[in-house]
């Protein structure tokens, strides 16, 4: 029996219909914000696996909350970690692109040097060290722009704006690779198993959707799928302010994948998937 931290996130919700026997604890059961018993919670459920898909993801609000996202996004993976270590079972832990400096037009590769710009990425990436130096059989597994019918997401913020405009100006300089919770959570479920048979394969890996486009275009193929009319304008990053900084490239090289006999998702599947799940037509 796996494992999972998250309940209703986007990746949790597809993990949840896909492992119908795991234990999810969410907020309500488990407030990663304030527990201090995680371990504890781990051995008395004695899983075979342990899947981390609960994560502080603001991006903006965590540069004023540096600490609180700390702890979901490093103290809390560093005590599955150990208790992970502790009894000899696989930790799946997802991360993110934003733990590179995005620079560069090359796809970054797994063991490529890391330089958040902000305080997500800095707590994603402490979460991951923390992770490696307990040194269970782990697999940290570095995403990208996730999107699902489920939470929150630029597709489904997309479709929200869709109501109400004809005209959007969207960052046309970011270029990354969208990827399907769902996609996420079926090689989370791959890996978790393949590691317990293959503890040999533990490492960072990265996955996400292909092919890499902009967020502009990322949202031209949304409107176009669902049949709305809003005109997109290309802007650069420079002419829309946030709160944290966000890599221009964010271009992960995913080729390591392969020790787990897994493909990219093509993102643009995973836009007509989530349509229809949305009950969107065109
Ligand atoms: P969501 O924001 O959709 O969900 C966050 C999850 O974290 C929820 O399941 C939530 O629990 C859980 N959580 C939040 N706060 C707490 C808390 N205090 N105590 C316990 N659990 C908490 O995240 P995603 O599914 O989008 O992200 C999954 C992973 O992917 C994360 O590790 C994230 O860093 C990474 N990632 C996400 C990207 C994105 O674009 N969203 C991009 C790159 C990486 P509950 O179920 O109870 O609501």
């Amino acid at each position: 029996m796996m494992l999972v931290f998250g309940s209703s996130g986007q990746v949790a919700t597809e993990l949840r219909e896909r492992l119908p026997d795991a234990v999810f604890l969410g907020r309500e059961e488990a407030d990663l914000s304030v527990h201090t018993n995680i371990g504890g919670i781990i051995e008395e459920i004695g899983p075979a696996a342990i899947i981390n898909a609960a994560a502080y993801t603001a991006v903006d609000k965590a540069e004023e909350e540096e600490a609180l996202a700390l702890k979901l996004n490093a103290q809390a993976p560093a005590e599955m970690a150990k208790a992970a270590a502790r009894l000899s079972i696989p930790l799946v832990h997802i991360s993110t692109d934003y733990v590179f400096d995005g620079s560069g037009e090359t796809a970054f590769a797994p063991d490529a040097g890391t330089a958040p710009l902000g305080a997500y990425g800095r707590t994603k990436l402490k979460g991951e060290q923390a992770i490696v130096a307990a040194a269970p059989v782990y697999a940290i597994l570095r995403t990208s722009w996730v999107f699902s019918a489920h939470g929150a997401n630029f597709l489904k913020t997309m479709l929200r704006l869709s109501e109400t405009r004809d005209h959007l100006t969207i960052v046309a300089d970011q270029i990354g690779g969208p990827t399907p919770a769902s996609a996420i959570a079926e090689a989370c479920v791959k890996i978790a198993r393949s590691l317990a048979a293959d503890p040999s394969k533990a490492g960072t890996y990265h996955f996400s959707g292909v092919p890499e486009v902009s967020w502009a275009d990322f949202a031209r193929e949304i409107f176009r799928q669902a049949g709305r009319s809003v005109a997109v304008e290309d802007i650069p990053t420079s002419a829309y302010p946030t709160p944290a900084k966000r890599p221009l490239n964010s271009r992960l090289d995913c080729r390591s994948l392969a020790a787990f006999e897994l493909n990219r998702p093509d993102w643009k599947d995973g836009v007509a998937d989530t349509l229809a799940k949305l009950g969107v037509t065109s």
